[in-house]
């Protein structure tokens, strides 16, 4: 038995079951090129380039000046809590006390909260592919089941409220989905949550976690629709989001959800029992960014849609890939399946994970393959890097497809 065998027999089930993050593991493989002296572009990871805001910064070095270095409250400090309830009625018209806000270790911690504390073996919980990796990673250590419901490139890879309806069955407890989408940038219309709302009303059994943590990276000029905003099932959607994207604060670690009170209780005991609450700092930090201006927040969603702009017109000139306008979040999810069977030096790719380290180790491009995001056809870029690396990524894109028989 080899040692990696033996080590593993030791570990529990649980763990050896549970998948790698593919986002993390992409970055982690570019940084060790990166590290040996390759010029790696990495657009692997979904985080802003740009630094937290200087406003923020500076409630944060008074938060430790003033003594904020204890432990504060499971669910959060109040006033942040209370701050995360003026948002939800300025920006999303949403009616939540500060018993319903649980602040978190970042909106994966939220997330992870949420599923454990509801999902029992066995239950069902409806994944709209493609979907974030870690929602269907968290699922299944609740012991929950996945159901994925596939979408295409076709209809801007969006689950219709029809859909949805054809995959709920008398297991199904919960549904994730995010709007705007990681990995598509997809985002849901007004109507279109409405429609999905009223399938949900019909199953009151149903919970729904809504991760809105792209709420601000919208780009279609319509204002942000909350499925929480549909006061019928209001008491069954989780409403999730955190500060890594808008606030350009993912090393900060703080997210937070808007519940039912009995799931915010719960979430508060879970949390009560694995990590205390998130940091005090970043928590005075958090309440900062939530009450002060937001332009530079505005500012970075503008540089966004410049770049997405960009990458768009470049994507689409690179022969055989289905390329759609993602409306928000900092994605492309383009389709490479008509590569597929093609060979480099006799090596045949066949899947776009295949296509993904071919790029990196060819190209030193870092993109993240479909197969994590419960797709088999597409790759994941994250543009929230400079225009002038995007140029150089798309040049390198087009080359490596260029060289493929
Ligand atoms: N949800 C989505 C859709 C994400 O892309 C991410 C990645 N940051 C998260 C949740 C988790 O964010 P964080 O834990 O950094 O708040
Ligand atoms: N959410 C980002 C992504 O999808 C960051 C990585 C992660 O949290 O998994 O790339």
């Amino acid at each position: 038995m080899s040692q990696a065998t033996a080590t593993m027999n030791q570990l529990s089930d649980r763990i050896n079951q549970m998948q790698e993050s593919a986002t993390i593991k992409m970055s982690k493989m570019s940084r060790e090129l990166k590290a040996q002296g390759h010029d790696v572009i990495d657009l692997s990871l979904g985080e802003p380039d740009f630094d937290t805001p200087q406003y923020i910064k500076d409630a944060a070095k008074l938060a430790i000046d003033k003594g904020y270095t204890k432990y504060t409250p499971v669910p959060g400090y109040p006033e942040l809590r209370k701050a995360i309830v003026q948002k939800f009625k300025r920006d999303n018209n949403l009616d939540y006390t500060v018993e319903q806000i649980v602040v978190s270790t970042g909106a994966k911690q939220s997330i992870a909260n949420v599923v454990l504390s509801l999902i029992n073996p066995g239950d069902e919980v409806l994944l709209p592919a493609p979907y974030w990796v870690s929602y269907a990673a968290i699922a299944e250590l609740a012991e929950g089941k996945c159901v994925e419901i596939p979408t295409t490139i076709d209809s801007n890879f969006k689950v219709t409220a029809d859909l949805l309806e054809q995959y709920i069955t008398p297991k199904t407890k919960l549904m994730i989905f995010s709007s705007p989408c990681n990995p598509t940038g997809s985002v849901f219309s007004h109507d279109e949550l409405k429609a999905i709302a009223a399938v949900v009303k019909k199953h009151p059994n149903l919970f729904v976690l809504c991760d809105e943590i792209y709420e601000y990276i919208n780009f279609t000029g319509q204002k942000h629709t909350s499925l929480a905003e549909f006061s019928e099932i209001k008491e069954q959607v989780i409403t999730v989001n955190g500060f890594s994207k808008a606030f350009a604060m993912t090393g900060w670690r703080l997210g937070y959800i808007g519940a039912p009170l009995f799931i915010a209780k719960a979430c508060d005991k879970m949390q009560g029992q694995f990590t205390s609450a998130p940091c005090s700092i970043t928590q005075k930090a958090g309440e900062a960014a939530l009450l002060g201006d937001m332009t530079p927040s505005f500012d970075m969603v503008k540089e966004f849609k410049k770049r997405r702009d960009l990458v768009y017109g470049l994507l689409k000139e690179i022969p055989g890939l289905k390329v759609n306008l993602p409306d928000g979040a900092f994605y492309f999810f383009f389709d490479v399946s008509s590569y597929f069977g093609k060979t480099f030096e006799g090596k045949a790719l066949n899947t776009p994970e295949d296509i993904s380290l071919y790029l990196l180790a060819e190209g030193k491009i870092a993109l993240v393959s479909g197969e994590s995001f419960g797709d088999k056809n597409c790759l994941r870029m994250s543009y929230a890097t400079s225009e002038e690396k995007l140029v150089e990524a798309c040049k390198r894109i087009k080359e490596g497809f260029s060289k493929l028989n």
